[in-house]
């Protein structure tokens, strides 16, 4: 599957916030967007006016690169949380949490998302003791996640559990720091996604 493989410091600096999408580096003084906070390229430093069209897609675009997913994957997402009850915006964000790959980064057994997702399709996790590698999969309350045992000495992911400390883990979330595994509690509400997002910018662009 084609993915995207360019700098991811760019990504950060062309959206205009910091997506955290490189681990530790991102709480320390190397990352990119404290040095260099304007868009990347020959022009990244001109004023532009922003049309309501470029806000909508810039605020889609930053979602998506954080969740780490296609065009394609992400407009499906929003087709059904447009297909389902209650506002659209907010189904579209609790899905995008609810999906496997993030719960292990915000449980802090990966650095970052793109991280989770690799160690998931390798098969270092399991979902209520059966071992899986699909990071779409979408959680429901209830479901125990865990390391798998041979797993759990992997530096990569001793190093994330370190990290979680300075990143903190939200309250949907019950993690067993001992046993290497957590409980998804209650399903996320708006309230606990606290990353600054105007989901309705995202409604309105795919709404036209
Ligand atoms: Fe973004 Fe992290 Fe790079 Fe900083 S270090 S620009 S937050 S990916």
């Amino acid at each position: 599957m084609a993915r995207y493989t360019d700098s991811k410091c760019r990504l950060c600096r062309r959206e205009g916030t910091k997506l955290l999408l490189k681990g530790d580096r991102c709480y320390t003084d190397k990352c990119a967007y404290e040095r260099r906070a304007y868009p990347p390229g020959e022009h990244g430093r001109a004023r532009k006016k922003s049309s309501d069209y470029a806000l909508q897609l810039r605020e889609k675009q930053k979602v998506r690169r954080m969740y780490g997913l296609l065009e394609g994957q992400f407009k499906r997402y929003f087709e059904i949380a447009d297909s389902r009850k209650g506002a659209t915006g907010t189904n579209l964000l609790v899905m995008l949490e609810r999906r496997l790959d993030n719960v292990v980064y915000r449980m802090g057994f990966a650095n970052s998302r793109s991280q989770a997702r690799q160690l998931v399709r390798h098969g270092h996790f399991h979902i209520n003791g059966t071992r899986v590698n699909v990071p779409s999969i979408l959680l429901k309350e209830g479901d125990v996640i865990g390391v798998i045992e041979k797993s759990r000495k992997m530096p990569v992911i001793q190093d994330a559990r370190d990290v979680l400390a300075r990143r903190g883990s939200p309250d949907w979330l019950e993690i067993n720091d001992q046993e290497f595994k957590g409980t998804v509690k209650t399903l996320p509400a708006r309230e606990d996604i606290t990353f600054p997002i105007n989901e309705q910018l995202i409604v309105e662009l795919y709404s036209k």
